[in-house]
């Protein structure tokens, strides 16, 4: 599982889930935050017998943004694994402890 797969996976709760007209090949739904209303597409398929992707891309977000800006090379632990990868230079694998202190960082640190 890589982290887009984990994140997903993980936060599933968070979201009231209805199920839409296929896009990708395999299944799609729109994701509505049960706290703030921002909605999500998400999507997923059975790339091969080996890979399968999935996505949540933002549609409407109705909160304003606190996270701090991504940063560059993007980070990861888990991923990447696929058929074609993007070029290695875009990215730095990093340890968890790091990585989870990434994704929480705000804009604004006081
Ligand atoms: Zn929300």
């Amino acid at each position: 599982m890589s982290e887009t797969e984990g994140f997903i996976h993980y936060s599933r709760s968070l979201f009231d889930i209805v199920e839409t007209e296929k896009i990708t090949d395999a299944y799609n739904a729109i994701y509505t935050c049960k706290k703030c209303g921002s909605t999500y597409d998400y999507g997923w398929s059975d790339f091969s017998i080996s890979v399968d992707r999935a996505f949540l891309k933002p549609r409407q977000i109705l909160v304003p943004q606190i996270g701090a800006n991504p940063i560059d090379p993007i980070p990861f632990v888990v991923g990447l694994f696929g058929h074609r990868l993007p070029d290695r230079n875009l990215f730095e694998k990093i340890g968890l402890e790091q990585y989870a202190k990434y994704l929480v960082e705000l804009k604004n640190k006081q």
